[in-house]
């Protein structure tokens, strides 16, 4: 299985080394050059398998000759062993036709833990192997920095730095990634929005001397192998509700549009998926990309669901690879538009992502009532997050099951959760102690210079 860049003018990678590179060196994304179709029969045998044989399946056919199928089956078993649920995805349901899918019981309790933690997996079976050292920088939100931190400290072959905007991440957030102890974690707070953090981290890939002086890898949403993980709760949860013989629908709460192209990639492979519904918050540039046809950048408005506070969703690039026909010129010419505040989408190509996808957003306001109706009638806590999937989904319910990813858990969010519904959201017993960990971080201007000098002063490059 090989690898090619969204912009077509990059080496075609192995999964390793397209895992390795992260981003390619034509600014691209790397995609699989085929997606292989699984039968329905394959498919109707998943019910009843453990999330990690489920996981195998999925996974071993884009790895290629990468990892062996033993060392395979081992990189899967140790990245799902620290979760606290032994389903590892747990499906519950939320009324007549509409279900959630809790995807925070690992160990920073957000569904960033299911990729970081298989790739932290992945990248130390590799490094060791190779016998290299690397250094990982990663921009968040405020959810995938955690997850990283957790998959990369104490790891003998990297070093692992995580930028994130200053004052806009959540305590919890904030804390899961200052109070590690470990010389190779570094926590980086930028002055400046998510969109400023995930530019300069491009600015250094694009950065060829930094890049190989340094050893950068990416472990963003941008990383093919982080999707991938994601591909596997799509699987789990549809066959537990009657898939391959009765379709399901998923709604996603989006920002940077990784975990629903992991849905898109599950339909590729024959999932029977009716509806892919994207939901976003008030910065919802791709609601209104599907309904105009014209992606059009404005300035990110902060929101009680910091981790979908985007403008620029980098992986949908990758989609927008596949709408154009995979003709990377094109998308070339459009990312180079993009970088001047927008473009706008062909009619064949728009044709195709509306055929594809969904999409609805919530206000601020509907975020909180949404808390608040689904506590009163379920009992259930939403995170801000999944409150937003929740009420765009229920504008999609019908005779289809209807399934909205629950991306983290309530506790990571307790202001907004207080405020909704006046429930506290205590954190799990295994994290209790987090507010007495002493935190330990670097304040950095948005600034490429100062940002590459001081890495390079704590990796010694
Ligand atoms: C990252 C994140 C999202 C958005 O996921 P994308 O893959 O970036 O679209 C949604 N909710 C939570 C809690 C997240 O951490």
């Amino acid at each position: 299985m090989k690898y090619v860049s969204t912009r077509g003018n990059a080496p075609k990678l192995s999964f390793e080394e397209a895992m390795l590179t992260g981003l390619a060196r034509d600014g691209g994304l790397y995609v699989p050059q085929r997606v292989a179709e699984r039968r329905p029969d394959e498919i109707a045998a998943l019910p009843g398998m453990s999330y990690e044989e489920i996981a195998y399946w999925v996974i071993k056919p884009f790895v290629g000759e990468s990892f062996g199928d033993d060392e395979l089956r081992e990189i899967i078993a140790r990245a799902y062993a620290g979760f606290g649920h032994a389903a590892r995805a747990p499906l519950v349901q939320l009324g007549p036709n509409h279900f959630l899918l809790e995807l925070f019981h690992g160990p920073t309790l957000a569904f960033k833990d299911f990729a970081m933690q298989l790739i932290g997996q992945m990248f130390q079976t590799a490094l060791a192997r190779r016998g290299e050292r690397i250094c990982i920088v990663g921009a968040t939100s405020g959810d995938t920095g955690s997850a990283a931190i957790e998959a990369f400290r104490g790891l003998d072959n990297v070093d692992v730095f995580i930028l994130f905007p200053d004052g806009r991440v959540s305590d919890v957030q904030r804390r899961q990634m200052t109070t590690p102890t470990e010389a190779n974690v570094h926590a980086l707070a930028i002055d400046g929005t998510f969109d400023d953090a995930q530019a300069r981290l491009k600015d250094m890939f694009n950065h060829f001397e930094f890049r190989d002086a340094v050893k950068l890898a990416g472990v963003n949403s941008i990383n093919w192998a982080r999707v991938l993980a994601q591909v596997v709760y799509y699987f789990t949860a549809a066959t537990s509700l009657g898939a391959p013989l009765r379709p399901v629908s998923f709604t996603v709460p989006t920002g940077n549009f990784g975990d629903i192209f992991a849905g898109y990639i599950a339909r590729k492979m024959g999932l029977p998926i009716e509806k892919l519904v994207i939901a976003t918050n008030q910065n919802d540039i791709l609601h209104r990309t599907l309904a105009t046809g014209a992606y059009t950048t404005a300035e990110v408005v902060p929101s009680l669901s910091p981790s979908m506070d985007i403008q620029v969703s980098s992986n949908f690039e990758r989609v927008l690879f596949d709408a154009y026909g995979r003709d990377g010129v094109t998308v070339a010419d459009q990312m180079a538009d993009l970088a001047r505040g927008g473009f706008t989408i062909s009619q064949g190509a728009i044709d195709y992502l509306r055929a594809q996808f969904a999409s609805g957003r919530a206000s601020e306001e509907e975020t909180l009532a949404t808390i608040r109706e689904i506590f009163e009638t379920t009992g259930e806590v939403l995170c801000p997050h999944t409150a937003v999937g929740v009420k765009v989904a229920s504008e999609h319910l019908g005779t289809t099951p209807m399934i909205t990813l629950a991306t983290a858990h309530p506790a990571k969010f307790p202001d907004a959760v207080k405020q909704a519904s006046g429930q506290d959201a205590p954190l799990p017993p295994r994290m209790a102690d987090l507010f007495d960990r002493p935190e330990r971080m670097t304040h950095v201007p948005n600034d490429l210079a100062e940002l590459e000098a001081l890495i390079r002063e704590r990796v010694g490059a």
